[in-house]
């Protein structure tokens, strides 16, 4: 072991801790903005391994605050790019990129079995399945979230501390929450957001106690909050209700943020044959269809389609979620 490599951090934490981050088990669930930041202090303070899971591609639009990406690895896995950029920051992690996305059909699978995790997603229906997990599981976890150029922080380890539903009973509906396409996002704030969650992941890896309650930061305002949850434990965390773990949905079509589209997920992921759909498209549509993992490309209808091995689609286009699904329905089967 390279001693060297945290000797600044275990003269902070002290040789035991330090030493105990090496034994830790961490998921990170999104990578994107917070998730980079989170998944780089993680790294290069020494977490014995490291689960990083993402669904997206890099971008050229996440450039500007997704630390872990450069211009090479656009149109790659998030999860991959990501695991080979920390590999080089740190080799002695135990990395593993996990393509998928997250649903109630797979949580436990891929998030049992970890000392803590972590959330980079950007989504409210991803936290409230984190907040089951980790109640069915018994794991802490760090919600964690930025927009503008505001964001929150808030460890939990339901049912021994609140849980996210003791504060937010339902998810907010999606029309009442600001997104990184209608508010934009400034990369600094997410920084701050990243670091403030990767320093309570921490002290909760070290042994310590995290910081209680949520805490919020409007960076250009300079403004700061503090909130408590409710003294009264909720009925979810008090009863161990999962209702986000247990749906059953088998396939959800939505319209896209800020982009004219439809996003269609299927629950749990399968595993395509895309070389036997895309020879039905190409028959189907008379048109090229290219397949170049991870993805099947063309355009029906009017609509450009990515069809990805995992069952997610997404069709850029003049098209509502009904007949979304029924193309999908009638292309991929389900
Ligand atoms: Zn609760």
């Amino acid at each position: 072991m390279d001693g060297a490599r945290t000797a600044k951090q275990r003269i902070f934490l002290g040789a035991e801790a330090d030493a105990a981050l090496r034994r830790k088990r961490v998921a990170l669930v999104g990578l994107g903005a917070t998730g980079s930041v989170q998944a780089a202090w993680l790294a290069r303070g020494g977490v014995g391994h490291l689960t990083l899971m993402d669904r997206d591609l890099v971008e050229l639009s996440n450039l500007q605050r997704q630390i872990l990406y450069t211009e090479g690895d656009l149109g790659r896995f998030k999860a991959e790019a990501a695991a080979t950029r920390l590999a080089e920051a740190n080799p002695e992690v135990d990395l593993r990129p996990v393509v998928a996305d997250l649903t109630s059909g797979n949580a436990l699978e891929l998030l049992s079995g970890f000392d803590l995790i972590l959330d980079g997603t950007d989504n409210f229906e991803a936290r409230f399945l984190l907040n089951d997990v980790a109640l069915r599981t018994g794991t802490p976890w760090i919600y964690a979230g930025a927009i503008g150029a505001e964001g929150v922080v808030w460890p939990l380890n339901p049912p021994r501390t609140p849980c996210l539903r003791c504060l937010l009973e339902e998810p907010p509906s999606s029309g009442d929450v600001d997104t990184c396409d209608s508010a934009g996002v400034l990369g600094p704030a997410v920084g701050v957001i990243g670091s403030w969650a990767a320093l309570e992941a921490l002290k909760i890896l070290s042994g310590k106690e995290p910081h209680e309650e949520l805490a919020r930061f409007d960076l250009w305002r300079n403004e700061r909050q503090f909130i408590r949850a409710p003294a009264e434990r909720c009925r979810f965390c008090k009863e161990g209700i999962t209702e986000f773990l247990d749906a059953r949905w088998t396939l959800r079509a939505s319209a896209l943020c800020g982009l004219e589209g439809v996003q269609i997920r299927v629950n749990p992921p399968g595993h395509l044959d895309l070389e036997g759909i895309a020879a039905r498209l190409r028959t189907r549509t008379g048109t090229p269809w290219t397949l170049s993992d991870p993805a099947l490309r063309g355009e029906d209808g009017g609509c450009r389609v990515t069809l990805f091995r995992d069952g997610r689609a997404i069709l850029h286009g003049p098209v509502t979620p009904e007949r979304a699904r029924g193309w999908y329905t009638e292309v991929v089967g389900c």
